[in-house]
This record gives structure tokens, C-alpha cells and sequence, in this order.
């Protein structure tokens, strides 16, 4: 029923044309048995499932763009594996833009084609996917690919950036990563870096081009050792 509902309040159609719909749109998400899933409950569904008949009503209209706001939280790895296939799949057969929107970075490398970081509620850095991780050019995403767990690399501590991010009613003068920046010089506090063209791709920071060349190890140790490493 609130499959159906998301057709009738956008297109002209009758109550059956649009449970009819419905069961397609169960088809499109790889619900077995869609005729007979059709008429259960929510609670009828399992996790994943319920995850899909979501995005059955998210795309019920022929959108151009889908917007998926960390679709896969709170699922286990297996299910989260079967939603982003399905996402996959729906964006080649109907032709449809995606923005995934995820802390995952294991979802971002394994299915975004470009990247945009985004801190204190801006871009900080955009980028296709295999340059934003070989070389990524804004400390706040060296930051996160530096935490992120090395099975090759046995380390007591793992990587994190020290501090939280700052209120967005009271963003500091300058750059917002300035307090939790390894690489932060006088200027970072008083200008605030704009987003800008660094060959083909795009950083909001002062050092973008001159940073040092980027090894997460490298820098995970840098940052508990001193806690400073000047551009
Ligand atoms: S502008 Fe300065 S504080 Fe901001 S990210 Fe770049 S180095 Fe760090």
C-alpha cells in the first residue's frame, strides 16, 4: 500500500493499476514473490527487505536522481552487499544518477565513481575514487583514510583525528578543520580556504598543492608521535 501510494499522489492512475505497479517494482528490487509479498505487512519483511521496498517507493516515479542517505546502516555485511547491488542494478537499467550518501569508505571505494568530502557541512574535497584514496590532497580526507583498520600493518593504536568537529553555529575564523589540523600554518586561521582547481580535481585547502606526498602509515605516525607536521 505505500508503494501504490507513492504512484497514485504522482501519476493518474487507478488504486489497481497502481498495486499493479507495486508488484513490478518488488520485481525491479529482486523481492521474491512479489505478487504474494504485496499484500504483507512491514513486519512481515525481513531488514533487507524492507530496505528494498524503500527503495521500490524512491524510485516507483521514474526519478532522474537518486539520493541514498546511508542506506546501508544497521545492516549486517551480507545485506548490505545484496542493498548495493541492487542499487547498482537500478541505476544501470533505469539510467539513474546515484549520490550515496556514507560514512562507509569501504562502500565509497567499492562503488562511487567521484567523491565529494564534505566537513562542517561543506565540500573539502572532490575527486574521482581512485585519486581521492592514492592521493587524496585535503588533510580531513588523509584524516579518514589513515583511520581506516591496515590487516598488513600491526600498529597498537589505530589512527584518529584528534578533537570533534566544531559546532556550525560557531565555526571558528578561517579553515573549520584548523584546531584538528596536523598540517595547519598561521594562515589556515584567519582565511578561509575556497574550494579550488588543483589539476581536474577540487580542495578547500590553503596547502593542497604542496602537502606532502600522502601514506597513511606515515601520517598515523606523524600525528601520535608529535602531533604536528608543518606542510
Ligand atoms: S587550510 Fe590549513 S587548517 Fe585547513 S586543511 Fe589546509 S592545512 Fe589544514
Amino acid at each position: 500500500a505505500q508503494i501504490a501510494e507513492a504512484v497514485r499522489l504522482h501519476q493518474r492512475v487507478t488504486r489497481k493499476q497502481a498495486m499493479a505497479r507495486a508488484v513490478e517494482l518488488l520485481h525491479l528490487v529482486a523481492i521474491p514473490q512479489p505478487e504474494r509479498r504485496v499484500n504483507q505487512y512491514p513486519h512481515e519483511f525481513s531488514g533487507g527487505m524492507r530496505q528494498r521496498a524503500v527503495i521500490a517507493m524512491a524510485v516507483a516515479n521514474d526519478p532522474d536522481l537518486l539520493i541514498a542517505d546511508e542506506p546501508t546502516t544497521a545492516l549486517d555485511v551480507t545485506v548490505q552487499a545484496q542493498i548495493l547491488a541492487v542499487l547498482r542494478s537500478l541505476q544501470e537499467r533505469l539510467g539513474l544518477g546515484l549520490v550515496l550518501i556514507t560514512h562507509d569508505l569501504g562502500v565509497v571505494a567499492g562503488h562511487a565513481d567521484r567523491v565529494a568530502v564534505v566537513y562542517s557541512g561543506r565540500v573539502v574535497e572532490q575527486a574521482g575514487v581512485s585519486e581521492l584514496f592514492a592521493d587524496p590532497r585535503h588533510p580531513y580526507t588523509r584524516g579518514l583514510i589513515a583511520s581506516i583498520p591496515n590487516l598488513e600493518e600491526s600498529r597498537e593504536r589505530l589512527f584518529s583525528i584528534d578533537g570533534s568537529p566544531p559546532a556550525l553555529g560557531r565555526l571558528p575564523g578561517g579553515c573549520a578543520f584548523y584546531p584538528r589540523c596536523i598540517y595547519a600554518a598561521a594562515r589556515c586561521r584567519t582565511e578561509d580556504p575556497p574550494l579550488h582547481d588543483v589539476g581536474g580535481r577540487f580542495s578547500a585547502c590553503h596547502f593542497a598543492t604542496t602537502l606532502p606526498p600522502f601514506h597513511s602509515a606515515v601520517l598515523a605516525a606523524a600525528s601520535l608521535d608529535s602531533g604536528d607536521v608543518a606542510p
